[in-house]
């Protein structure tokens, strides 16, 4: 498999940015005196697993359509949605999570930052999936959230038919990705595929890509508890 180098230039950072997310990273640090919000005390750190990892996907053209109306499904304290706002301010962007003490992070880093188009969220995916939000995002996304076959039913019902969803994950991807096979399908996605990238410290990361081909049937999401204890196998 050829592994794409995430790097500044790959994802085609320009100085300014550059200053915005640095700005991010300082911020979260911070905050993170008070409230815990990241494990990572390092700037070095931070940068890499916290920027870099999140702007994964720019490393691939087109994986994020020009335009898209985006979600970051647990996003926590705004990752990856914040990084990728930044980046690509011709997209819309929902960061939804069911804690709020990281979102409030979220919302003042967006301010701090003038990113007009993010919208902060407090709720759960599976409850979301319920309401008029239903299958109204292009793309939706998601890192360290849950394991892929329940985090499909999580993400697969707010992805428009036509849209796509990035699951953030390490080298265990493929094997991930076959016991979520099943799952996928029946949520309306069309098989994934995977994409290798690299982290400039080594670490191996996989994006698995999945497109929505049908519309989710209308039992999924189920509530939290039954979908956690039966996953769709
Ligand atoms: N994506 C962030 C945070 C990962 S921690 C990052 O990579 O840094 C996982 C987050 O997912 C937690 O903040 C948790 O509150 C949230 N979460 C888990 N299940 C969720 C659900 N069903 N709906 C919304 N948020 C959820």
């Amino acid at each position: 498999m050829n592994t794409l180098a995430i790097t500044p230039q790959a994802i085609g950072m320009t100085e300014g940015q550059q200053d915005g997310l640095q700005a991010l990273i300082g911020g979260l640090l911070q905050a993170n005196k008070t409230v815990n919000l990241t494990a990572i005390r390092d700037a070095g750190q931070a940068w890499e697993k916290h920027i870099l990892d999140s702007l994964a996907p720019l490393c691939v053209e087109g994986l994020i359509p020009k335009g898209a109306s985006c979600i970051d499904i647990g996003t926590g304290a705004g990752f990856p949605g914040l990084p990728l706002a930044l980046m690509r301010p011709d997209t819309k962007w929902v960061l939804l999570d069911s804690t709020k003490k990281k979102l409030a992070f979220a919302q003042s880093a967006a301010d701090m930052l003038g990113l007009a188009g993010v919208e902060v969220c407090h709720g759960r995916a599976e409850e979301l999936g319920r309401t008029a939000r239903r299958e109204g995002f292009t793309l939706a996304c998601a890192r360290a959230v849950a394991r892929l076959d329940i985090l499909a039913e999580y993400v697969l019902p707010l992805v428009a038919v036509g849209g796509r969803a990035l699951f953030y994950k390490g080298p265990e991807a493929e094997a991930e990705l076959e016991e979520a096979a099943h799952a996928i399908a029946k949520l309306g996605g069309k098989p994934g595929r995977v994409v290798a990238l690299r982290l400039p410290s080594g670490d191996e990361r996989r994006l698995i890509v999945v497109e929505k081909a049908r519309k989710t049937p209308a039992q999924y999401p189920r509530r939290e508890a039954v979908l956690r204890a039966q996953p769709i196998g």
